[in-house]
């Protein structure tokens, strides 16, 4: 066998492969894609839940200072009831109006705390339903990707080893350009030559239909060159003969 029809079998077989490659990898992506999108939003769940504790704690601690002016005024009335004289009276009074004012403050505060608590909840809540929705698409792409995997896992490991024995008749350094070019085109690697005009010497990519120079065409018929890319897509080219239109 001449080297383009090594090369025409490897494509055969490297195009299929990849096909199969390429179903599979578009599964991965979308799991992966969508398991980036539920990590983001489990981290905003998270921290949203967080403020909220932060703002409970707050919240605890005002009522804790609350009930600490309370007692301290209702010590003060004792005193006040039981007191002997205007000064007295008039002492302890002035000391409870500023406790009492004191613990308004604490009370607005409390009730500010409260509102925020109530707004968060509600964030905290939505963002919980976001990571449940997140969740299920998490889980139909799984079994999407898995589904694709077992479809495909017996044909793609047969093309593995026949693409690995077309490859190995290869030579190395057409074998690198022939994966270059394949990364490029989508496994569309190789082009024929199409003759436009054989008395005016014009051929052209049978792929991107760009005009060949003729010394390409030329360099095609002599196999000892190597191989020849088109110009334009770079997609290998061969020259199409009877027995390679036949296979
Ligand atoms: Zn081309």
């Amino acid at each position: 066998m001449s080297l383009t029809d090594d090369l025409i079998a490897l494509y055969r077989v490297d195009s299929q492969w990849r096909g199969l490659r390429s179903r599979v990898d578009s599964a991965q992506d979308v799991l992966r894609i969508r398991e980036r999108k539920l990590g983001e939003v489990r981290s905003l769940h998270e921290e949203a839940e967080s403020r909220r504790r932060q703002s409970q704690a707050h919240l605890a601690n005002l009522e804790g200072e609350a009930a600490d002016f309370g007692a301290r005024i209702e010590k003060l009335r004792a005193e006040l009831n039981a007191s002997t004289t205007d000064k007295q009276y008039q002492a302890i009074l002035s000391e409870m109006k500023s406790l009492q004012s004191l613990r308004d403050e604490v009370e607005t505060s409390q009730l500010a705390e409260m509102e925020r608590i109530e707004t968060m909840g509600r964030e905290v809540e939505e963002l919980a339903e976001q990571v449940a929705d997140r969740e299920r698409l998490v889980e139909v792409a799984r079994a999407e990707c898995a589904e694709c995997e077992a479809a495909v896992a017996d044909r793609l490991g047969e093309l593995e080893r026949e693409r690995g024995e077309a490859a190995s008749r290869i030579p190395e350094k057409i074998m690198t350009i022939f994966d270059e070019v394949a990364e490029q085109n989508e496994g569309e690697t190789l082009a024929p030559v199409m003759e436009v005009s054989k008395r005016h010497r014009e051929y052209s990519c049978g792929s991107c239909h760009v005009q060949m120079p003729y010394y390409l065409v030329v360099n095609l018929h002599d196999t000892s060159s190597g191989v020849q890319q088109c110009p334009n897509c770079n997609r290998i080219l061969y020259l199409e003969t009877a027995e390679t239109e036949a296979s």
